[in-house]
């Protein structure tokens, strides 16, 4: 493929778990590859944001990363650093299926042009499309809150995205503010090396039975009823709770490393502090670095300029499609945004789209 390619059916934006899913189904549905549909892929090479792990993040320290429609992950045992296995799978799944991928190619915009198309500009071109998927995850946009004397503290500051290894912090006293799965298992490494403290909003919520269909289930369907309402949606682990039976969660537990502090209320140039309320005493701790692990947004912000966005929220949802836009499907965005929900909102989205660009045109064989 090259970047000349100007006019298709469906522009698909990403090529992380959500975007292959999404061109593996619309190839199923009869959209013929580079004619019918791209992907368009930010990064240099396969993998989505598998590529950019923290080397330390196993296989077993996952929460399982599922197979891909119509092939199976032969991902090698727990110990097996996700950042090279996962990115090796999705370079075997494109060339398998053919897949139509052009990158590097960063979408800068998406716009309606006057016979109702869009058109999607990138760093390497303009394509115009009867329909969009966007799958372009999280990543990119990691979020880190503001606090009063952020921009005072000596020390370092710094998001998961940042992170490549617990050395890194040796003999240095680090917070790790967020209450989500990257904080648990970053404090569970990082505390082998050196001191921590665990600040967290809200109390953190323990899970002890196994994390069944069921509970899958009714966590989707919170999130889904979020992103129906137009509001941003929250991550799953909001909603599921932190499993103690994971082995980092467990160990961090006996080890005491997750007892973990309310929210501070100041950043001072040496730590961080509390100022004491409803009979709490005031606090500091001093601190060295500050790991944000408070998560991401999704990366929607070249969608801006089709003014669908709820106003300082998310998107209105109908399953994958964006309210009020039938031709514009969000994949891998809210309750779809787990490696099993990529794959079944990229199934959905590709029926949706040959429902509305193909009625009546029967499935190829
Ligand atoms: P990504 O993998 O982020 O892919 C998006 C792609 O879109 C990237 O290639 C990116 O470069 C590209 N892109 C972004 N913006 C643009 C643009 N403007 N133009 C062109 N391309 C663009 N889920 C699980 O189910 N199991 C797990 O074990 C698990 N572990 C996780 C661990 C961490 C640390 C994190 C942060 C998340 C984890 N998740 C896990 C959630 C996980 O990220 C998703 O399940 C899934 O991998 C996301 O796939 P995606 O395709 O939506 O996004």
């Amino acid at each position: 493929m090259t970047a000349s390619s100007p006019d298709v059916d469906v522009v698909v934006i990403g090529a992380g778990q959500a975007g292959l899913a999404t061109g593996w189904a619309l190839a199923r549905q009869g959209f013929e590859r580079g004619t019918g549909f791209v992907l368009l892929d930010g990064e240099d090479a396969p993998g989505g944001a598998w590529r950019h792990r923290w080397p330390s993040l196993t296989l077993g320290g996952t929460h399982r990363v599922h197979d891909l429609p119509g092939l199976g992950f032969a991902a090698g045992d727990d110990s097996t650093p996700a950042v090279e296995s996962v990115p090796a799978y999705f370079a075997d799944y494109e060339r398998r299926f053919d897949l139509p991928v052009v990158r590097p190619v960063r979408v800068r915009a998406v716009r309606r042009t006057a016979d109702g198309r869009f058109r999607v500009e990138s760093d390497r071109g303009t394509w115009t499309a009867r329909a969009v998927v966007n799958a372009t995850g999280t990543w990119t946009r990691p979020f880190v809150p503001r606090y009063p004397g952020q921009e005072l503290f000596r020390g370092r500051q710094l998001h998961p995205v940042e992170y490549r290894s617990a050395e890194e912090f040796r003999g240095q006293h680090v917070v790790v503010v967020g209450g989500g799965a990257s904080a648990t298992q970053l404090l569970g490494e990082i505390s082998r090396v050196t001191s921590t403290t665990w600040v967290t909003r809200r109390p953190p919520v323990w899970r002890d039975g196994p994390f069944d269909e069921d509970a899958g289930r009714r966590a989707v369907a919170m999130v889904e009823e979020a992103v129906r309402e137009g509001r941003r949606p929250g991550s799953v682990v909001g909603v599921t709770g932190l499993a103690t039976s994971t082995p980092y969660v467990r160990d961090g537990l006996r080890r005491g490393v997750l007892d973990r502090l309310p929210m501070f209320d100041r950043i001072t140039p040496d730590g961080v502090a509390w100022d004491g309320s409803d009979g709490e005493p005031g606090r500091f701790v001093r601190a060295d670095v500050i790991l944000w692990a408070t998560g991401f947004r999704a990366a929607v912000g070249h969608l801006a300029p089709l003014g669908l966005r709820e106003p300082g929220r998310g998107f209105r949802m109908d399953g994958t499609q964006v309210v009020g836009e039938p031709r514009l499907h969000l994949v891998g965005y809210g309750p779809s945004a787990s490696t099993i929900g990529a794959n079944r909102a990229g199934q959905a989205a590709a029926r949706a789209l040959r429902r509305e660009l193909r009625p009546g045109v029967p499935l190829p064989r």
